[in-house]
């Protein structure tokens, strides 16, 4: 008996990569969706994942959790061969290094080739025919990355030089047009599924701000990735960075993340759970403990003792959210 081919798919969660995988799979190719976690692929990780999970079910799919979050950090993130999106999405590089890991796990899983979900000119950046090239000269791949959506439009690739694949059941889809994809979707009962950029925090205009401006003041490092996705982010006077929870959700969250950079303070009174920086001089903590005091039911016309770390300090709140709005990081 032959050998079952196996692919390994780049899944992102949105419905080009489902429709990539499902269009492989309906060859009768076993496909393992990695789905890459550079910690910036959505504000809840467990959702995420539960999401996956499903949906990589209802296809037929098994999903493996790839994390990435440390290399991403050091050697993609703020240093891309081939700049950033509209944000500060390294969209290129990021693919690539996806190929490039997944190219070197293909021995682990006994896969014989790589899926991607990208379609030929759909998205400004990393789907125009030569970026998809310079993803693969990048990723040094070359041949063995198929996109089954563009198959087509592209290069003969090795699992079609093969006979792996069938290059006839393969699909011509190029522009960003969804109306191809929405058609296949409705075919194979796929619903619920992701925006195309599968929640990727790095297309994100205000979280692109925070990102920008925490590295022109500080060390980045994958702690703080959790840090920029809650909360109301304050930059102080003498440069301390202040965060403070919108919401009873976000002091959970705020709560449960392990930090060695930062100081979580709590209020006297009932009200937002807040981070300053642990460097912050004495003037930012007494301002943090302000601005933190505006946020809940505080009387500005009262002083309140506010500790942070060991530090006690008796302020008022502002009298007006106006006031706290000024150090907000734009
Ligand atoms: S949208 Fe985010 S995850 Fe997707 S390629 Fe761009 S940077 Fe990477």
């Amino acid at each position: 008996m032959s050998k079952k081919i196996k692919a390994l798919a780049l899944f992102s969660g949105g419905l080009d990569s489902l429709l990539a995988m499902k269009l492989i799979i309906e060859q009768s190719i076993e496909v393992i969706g990695l789905y890459f976690d550079t910690g910036f692929g959505g504000k809840s990780e467990e959702k995420k994942q539960e999401y996956l999970q499903r949906i990589a079910d209802k296809i037929g799919a098994k999903l493996q959790i790839v994390n990435i979050k440390d290399q991403f950090v050091q050697e993609i993130l703020f240093d891309p061969k081939y700049g950033y999106g509209k944000n500060f999405n390294p969209c290129i590089d990021c693919h690539a290094n996806m190929i490039r890991i997944a190219k070197a796990l293909l021995p682990r899983y006994g896969a014989h080739f790589i899926i991607s979900g990208e379609v030929v000119g759909q998205r400004p950046m990393s789907q125009r025919f030569d970026a998809l090239k310079k993803v693969e000269t990048l990723s040094s791949a070359d041949g063995l990355i198929l996109r089954p959506l563009s198959a087509k439009l592209l290069p003969i690739t090795i699992p079609e030089q093969k006979g792996w694949v069938d290059r006839e059941k393969l699909l011509d889809i190029s522009g960003r047009s969804r109306e191809k994809q929405m058609e296949l979707a409705k075919k194979w009962g796929i619903e619920d599924y992701e925006s195309p950029a599968g929640g990727c925090l790095l297309t994100d205009e205000h979280f692109s701000l925070k990102l920008k401006d925490h590295i022109a003041h500080d060390s980045f490092d994958t702690e703080d990735i959790d840090v920029l996705k809650w909360g109301r982010h304050f930059r102080l006077p003498q440069g301390a960075k202040l965060v403070v929870s919108r919401n009873k959700e976000e002091n959970e969250k705020l709560k449960a993340l392990s930090l060695s950079k930062y100081i979580p303070f709590a209020l006297p009174l009932p009200g937002p759970l807040s981070l300053i920086h642990k460097k912050a001089t004495q003037a930012d903590k007494e301002l943090a403990a302000r601005i933190a005091l505006t946020y809940s039911k505080a009387d500005p016309k009262e002083r309140y003792q506010v500790k942070i770390g060991d530090e006690l300090y008796e302020v008022s709140p502002f009298e007006s959210k106006k006031e706290a709005q000024e150090y907000f990081v734009r």
